[in-house]
């Protein structure tokens, strides 16, 4: 059962912001409801407030500028950007993620800001979008400011972001030119999230030698992780089976995976590599065509 608690329904952003100031200490925010709602129930998670920023319009949005590239606002539904025509058409590989993530009936509800900040390891969106550069806003009654994704995820279920602070805005910068972004998960049930995941992105120069690499680990140690000794092999090199071979030892020998009843730690490592391999491979093929 859940323990009583005030209920508070902000109209705007503005007065959701001062309501957090205000309660900030006895303070939950609920968005769609889809991981807090578990854990209230569970009672692992006990508030004297709870803010629902569910209705915030304000904060539903998906917008691309050349210079400042795609801005997706906190409250916009993963199912919302699967379906979105400028996702699908300039950032795919967001889609497609979006697209495998829980049911349909959990992309409804659930929240592209509420799954970055509830930062589960084995979410979805976190490697690829770490794997491309995004950033977040957050903000509070006092100001915004904007944290890289590489540095937004502290420990496991734990967040840079202070308490009075909302996840406002995703902010992914638009890809160089010939590059290749991809992203697969490894899970035993559909419509779950992946024992292990691996996002990719590779970006090429002219004569087809790695300009840039960037790799993300889902559900590999406490945060979404980046391999970055594997990163470095692959900068400057050609595409070989050799290479491959090297950068996934590289990213198995930087992941730190836990065991647990749906795997065993040496099996995620194996299965950490084989990702790796694949994914680099495939990131690399996308961006030289
Ligand atoms: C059956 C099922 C299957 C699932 N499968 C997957 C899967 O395959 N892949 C995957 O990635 N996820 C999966 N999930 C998790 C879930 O879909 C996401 O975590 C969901 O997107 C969370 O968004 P929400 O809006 O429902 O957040 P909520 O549950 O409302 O909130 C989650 C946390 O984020 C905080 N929060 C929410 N919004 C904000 C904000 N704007 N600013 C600050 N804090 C905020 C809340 O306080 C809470 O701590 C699954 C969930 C279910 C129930």
């Amino acid at each position: 059962m859940i323990a009583d608690f005030h209920y508070l329904k902000p109209s705007s952003l503005k007065e959701a912001l001062e309501m957090l100031s205000e309660h900030k200490e006895d303070c939950k925010v609920i968005c769609g409801g889809q991981s807090l709602l578990i854990l209230l129930r569970q009672g692992l998670i006990v508030t004297g407030h709870l803010l629902d920023i569910k209705r915030l319009d304000e904060l539903s949005y998906v917008n691309f500028d050349e210079a400042e590239g795609l801005k997706i606002g906190a409250t916009t539904t993963h199912r919302a950007i699967e379906k979105s025509g400028l996702i699908n058409d300039k950032f795919r590989v967001l889609a497609d993620m979006e697209s495998k993530l829980a049911t349909i009936q959990t992309r409804n509800w659930g929240t592209i800001g509420g799954n970055l900040a509830h930062a589960d390891p084995a979410g979805d969106p976190a490697p690829v979008l770490i794997s491309m550069g995004a950033s977040v806003k957050v903000g509070s009654a006092s100001g915004t400011r904007v944290i890289s994704l590489d540095e937004f995820y502290t420990d496991l279920f734990e967040t840079a972001m202070e308490e009075g602070e909302l996840l406002l805005e995703i902010q992914v910068p638009k890809p160089p030119p010939r590059t290749g972004t991809v992203y697969e998960k490894f899970n035993l049930l559909a419509s779950d999230q992946g024992i292990v995941a691996v996002a990719a992105s590779v970006t090429l120069n002219g004569d087809s030698t790695c300009k840039r690499a960037r790799i993300a680990l889902g559900n590999s140690g406490p945060t979404v992780l980046r391999p970055k000794e594997a990163e470095e092999l692959v900068v400057g090199q050609k595409l070989s089976d050799d290479l491959l071979e090297e950068v996934g030892q590289k990213a198995s020998d930087g992941s730190d995976p836990v065991s647990d009843i749906h795997a065993s730690e040496e099996y995620r490592r194996h299965l950490i590599k084989v990702l790796t391999k694949r994914m680099v491979k495939r990131a690399w093929e996308q961006a030289a065509t």
